[in-house]
């Protein structure tokens, strides 16, 4: 099992905060606090995994917050949620400009800020972890860095969308990873994709790296499950 994922929840306001961590707590995070701007910028230097943002805030309000992570080296990678009652599209255009990853808008359940969380930090992984050294899977090689693959020595051309695919099975080697969860690493928040389309991009992999892609040995399908990349 992982290290637990560390969340700092920044809310002035005390029984949601109260809320956030207990639903948080009871699916195993981490959670440090911050219930003003100033609090916040320090408290994000020890690096959690992820900022859940209020906007409205007494002193730094949330967007300045956001605007100072994302200046600061130390910072500036991790992912952020906007929390807020302002549900006007020109503040949600203003916080994606402002390097937010995801907005929720109050109210909301503690499920949808859940399974945003999940999406969110399954995406802030799969950029982050490639890792800068060549992999060997079969006959395949897969250069970490520049994410090129070979096959037997040859560069296979991959689309974005099949390089994100596989540099998450090869993140989660040997896991099997649902659609949902490939949905949510890959796509993000563009996942207006249907299931299907996720099995188009798997074939072309496989018909791209495998040897024989009607017997995949590298991809292998685990019936109702999802697929997983062999170790
Ligand atoms: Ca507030």
């Amino acid at each position: 099992m992982d290290q637990k994922k560390k969340i700092l929840i920044v809310e002035d306001e005390k029984e949601l905060m109260k809320l956030i961590t207990f639903h948080l707590v009871t699916s195993g995070y981490d959670v440090l606090s911050a219930d003003d701007g100033l609090e916040a910028l320090e408290i994000s230097e020890a690096k959690p995994d992820l900022i859940i943002l209020d906007i409205l805030l007494s002193g730094l309000d949330g967007w300045e917050v956001c605007r100072r992570i994302r200046q600061n080296p130390r910072t500036k990678n991790i992912p952020v949620i906007m929390l807020t009652a302002l549900a006007e599209v020109k503040d949600k255009l203003k916080g994606f400009e402002l390097g937010a990853d995801d907005y929720v808008t109050k109210p909301f359940s503690p499920r949808e800020l859940l399974v945003r969380i999940k999406r969110v930090l399954l995406r802030a992984e799969n950029k982050t972890s490639s890792c800068h050294q060549i992999v060997k899977v079969g006959s395949l090689e897969i250069d970490g860095a520049e994410f090129t693959v070979k096959r037997e020595g040859q560069e296979v051309a991959l689309t974005e969308k099949e390089k994100g695919i596989l540099r998450f099975l090869l993140n989660n080697r040997g896991v099997v990873l649902s659609h949902n969860d490939i949905l949510d690493a890959v796509w993000g928040q563009d996942n207006i994709v249907e299931y299907g389309n996720i099995d188009v991009h798997i074939r072309h992999l496989r018909e791209k790296i495998e040897k024989n892609p009607e017997s995949p040995q590298l991809i292998t399908t685990v019936k109702g499950k999802g697929f997983k990349l062999e170790c």
